[in-house]
């Protein structure tokens, strides 16, 4: 496994838990806001310097107790074929598991939840399906759509979740929600901050919701779901 980084604790990252996150390189996604481009270009990830699987699978040891909660995230994890043995390897030191995906591979989503490798899952809604290819960057919409309709059989906790990328406008969030929605289901929105370089610098030019928008999307959809909140 190609391991790009590793947060020791984050506070924030799994729900209501101390973790850590491990961060995988490499993604299948060219989502035009994203900032983890040292883990998805390959002219960046070349340069990206990589954590020993051995570093790291001893850093969980000597956490273990301390620490009982560990997020993957990426990059995109479930590019990766050997994910479900990297998992099961975590999953044997007594760790729960987060998985933060682009929802793009349903197969292995499946698979990860039928053998229990993982214990809750964060899955990023892009944007409405229409125009998914243009904020994802892919063409990989009817597998996002399979991997919405396995987490909707709460087999597993989970949520759903839009970064509000500039360019997003209200009527695009209403209709994603359309997608997604249901009583069982927990759902935020994201305030978009350009930290770093941008995939697409284009579009920081394109107009970005204000914090007072998000809020009125938010009452208008939460009829729709268990828990919808502004991040
Ligand atoms: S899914 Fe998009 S935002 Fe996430 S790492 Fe890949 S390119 Fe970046």
């Amino acid at each position: 496994m190609e391991i790009g980084g590793l947060q020791k604790t984050t506070l924030i990252d799994y729900p209501g838990r101390v973790a850590c996150t491990v961060f995988l390189i490499g993604c299948n996604f060219r989502c035009p806001f994203c900032y983890s481009s040292e883990l998805v270009l390959p002219e960046k990830i070349k340069l990206q310097p990589r954590i020993y699987e051995k570093d790291f699978f001893k850093f969980l040891k000597e956490r273990k107790g301390l620490l009982d909660n560990l997020v993957l995230c990426g990059g995109e994890p479930t590019i990766n074929k050997d994910l479900p043995q990297f998992c099961k390897k975590i999953k044997k030191l007594g760790y729960f598991v987060k998985l933060d995906t682009n929802g793009s591979n349903p197969e292995m989503l499946k698979k990860l939840i039928d053998e229990k490798l993982i214990d809750y899952v964060a899955m990023d809604i892009k944007a409405p399906r229409g125009k998914y290819e243009f904020f994802s960057g892919a063409k990989l919409v009817n597998e996002v759509e399979e991997s919405v309709n396995i987490l909707k059989k709460n087999q597993i906790g989970y949520e759903f979740r839009t970064t509000i990328a500039p360019g997003l406008k209200k009527e695009d969030i209403l209709k994603a929600t359309n997608w997604i929605a249901g009583k069982g289901v927990n759902y935020f929105l994201q305030e978009f901050t350009a930290q770093k370089e941008v995939i697409n610098p284009e579009i920081l030019g394109l107009p970005v919701l204000k914090r007072k928008e998000i809020e009125e999307i938010i009452e208008q959809i939460k009829p729709k779901f268990k828990n919808c909140q502004i991040r």
